[in-house]
């Protein structure tokens, strides 16, 4: 899988239909600023080539019908995400409906196969393209606010971050 920043992707990568572009694309850059703004903050590692900001997918030449968010420091993951679910690399279907997500997640240290621990969640579906840009800079901004408030070492201390996997 390889990663295209949203300033040399194509929306219509996403919405091959768009009414309002300026809307969409405004709405989208704004999601862009607050995941660079979360990266900035954490000191962070980009998981894509995107300078830290949104990205497009890309496997074996079928890009994914979304665009993308991942930080990670200090074994807390920021992931957001809009997209619409295809079921396998050539399944070529588009929204509506999309989906919006936003996570935080933190590295398991008690059962390797674990996967992980999800700390906070939150995920919205939306019918239109403007609606759908909106929601994924109001998902941004919820992640930047949480990124703000609390280091990954304090996500990482918190009860729930500890496995339930684990033998007691
Ligand atoms: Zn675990």
């Amino acid at each position: 899988m390889d990663t295209i920043p949203l300033s040399r992707g194509d929306l219509r990568w996403v919405f091959p239909e768009v009414r309002d572009p300026e809307a969409v694309r405004g709405a989208l850059s704004e999601a862009d600023e607050h995941v660079r703004a979360l990266t900035r903050h954490l000191g962070a590692r980009e998981a894509g080539r995107g300078g830290g900001g949104l990205v497009f997918r890309r496997t074996e030449g079928i890009v994914a019908a979304g665009l993308f968010a991942a930080t990670e420091a200090a074994g807390a993951d920021f992931t957001a995400g809009l997209y619409f679910p295809r079921r396998c690399l050539w399944d070529l279907r588009w929204g509506p409906p999309w989906e919006v997500e936003a996570e935080i997640m933190v590295v398991c240290d008690e059962v390797p196969d674990c996967g992980g621990h999800t700390l906070a969640a939150r995920a919205d579906t939306f019918t239109t393209p403007p609606e759908a840009a909106r929601g994924l800079a109001e998902a941004t901004a919820w992640l930047l606010e949480r990124g703000r408030a609390a280091s990954p070492a304090f996500w990482r201390s918190r009860d729930d971050a500890r496995c339930r996997e684990a033998a007691p």
